[in-house]
């Protein structure tokens, strides 16, 4: 049996940033996680200048490709509005082992299965004990599926499914856009180039209103490649996407219960417009390490449920 005094499962954003705060604070962290970094993560990979402030770093100090946009582009229907901001993109293969390395967290790979509480410890997998757990592993969470199971059952009315692929390609538009509501979709689709020559495209809608037009995500997809196509974005190559999905995030979610916590994705904290993850799980990270040092409950204040307001004013 491996004794530590914090175990986190999930090595992603929510649980490397967790990591690096506890370790900066003297405790003692061991992250787990089912795959070996740097690893593909399905995710357009657009961030705000929050990240960087929430990491206490300047953007030129992230060592990964990082590219800058000015304007976003948001497309509904036939109307474009080009809005002034400052926003990036990443590659979530680059930037999750980067976070992952700067936590200098010790790492294991290993599938969580099974996890249980005895007496003051919790055990995962006969193999694994520790005083303090914490729930990283993102929508299919051990940790949440074991000791939260009452989050699950609001889960289904804001569940996000979304297709995805990231490729290398030639693109000469280096704008990124977004469109919204294509052909009555609950949700956008998105182009967003990366540095070094990658580009992401995806769309994302509300699974719940899908079902209840008797549509699906691939359907839409197939309109979306084609408008591409159309408009000379990407061509002449055979794109296969890969689907996820994630929550948006809702007030009435449990995120700590005794010394068992649940962060990021886990919890369900894509902000409500847009579907931003990756800024909301870092700052639950470091709520979540705030609390366990300080010995207080985790509450999660700050982690905004809009990302609208931060492009339009990111300064
Ligand atoms: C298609 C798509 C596009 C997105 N685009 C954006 C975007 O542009 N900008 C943005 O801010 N957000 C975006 N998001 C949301 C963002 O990707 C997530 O919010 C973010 O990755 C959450 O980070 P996390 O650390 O909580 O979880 P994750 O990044 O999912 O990390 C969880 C980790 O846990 C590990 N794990 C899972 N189960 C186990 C287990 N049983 N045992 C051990 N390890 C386990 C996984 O291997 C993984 O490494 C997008 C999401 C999707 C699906």
């Amino acid at each position: 049996m491996i004794n530590t005094e914090i175990l986190i499962i999930g090595g992603g954003p929510a649980g490397a940033v967790c990591a690096r705060e506890l370790i900066r604070s003297g405790k003692e962290v061991l992250i787990l996680d089912k795959d070996d970094f740097p690893r593909t993560k399905l995710c357009a990979g657009w961030i705000t200048p929050r990240v960087f402030r929430l990491l206490k770093i300047k953007p030129q100090a992230y060592t990964g490709g990082l590219l800058k946009f000015h304007k976003l582009y948001f497309h509904f229907g036939k109307r474009t509005v080009a809005v002034p901001t400052r926003q990036y993109s990443v590659r979530r293969y680059e930037f999750d082992q980067w976070l992952l390395q700067e936590s200098k967290a010790p790492f294991e790979k290993h599938l969580v299965k099974n996890i249980r509480k005895e007496k003051d410890l919790y055990i995962v997998d006969d193999s694994y004990a520790a005083r303090y757990l914490i729930g990283a592993g993102g929508s299919n969470d051990p940790v949440g599926r074991t000791f939260f199971p009452e989050n699950a059952a609001l889960r289904s009315a804001s569940q996000i499914v979304a297709l995805e692929t990231e490729f290398p390609y030639p693109y000469t538009d280096q704008r990124c856009h977004l469109w919204f509501y294509e052909n009555g979709l609950s949700g956008y689709s998105w182009y967003v180039p990366k540095a070094n020559g990658f580009i992401n495209i995806g769309i994302g809608a509300k699974q719940s209103d899908l079902k209840s037009k008797g549509e699906t995500i691939r359907e839409h997809w197939q309109l979306f490649t084609e408008k591409l196509a159309n408009q000379n974005l990407i061509t002449g190559v055979e794109i296969k996407p890969k689907g996820h999905h994630y929550f948006l995030r809702s007030a009435k979610f449990h995120s700590q219960k005794d010394r068992a916590f649940i962060i990021g994705d886990a919890l369900g904290l894509a902000t409500i417009d847009m579907g931003e993850g990756i800024a909301p799980s870092i700052r639950s990270g470091i709520l979540a390490a705030q609390a366990i040092v300080q010995g207080k409950n985790f509450k999660l204040s700050g982690v905004s449920r809009f990302s609208i307001p931060r492009i339009l004013f990111p300064f």
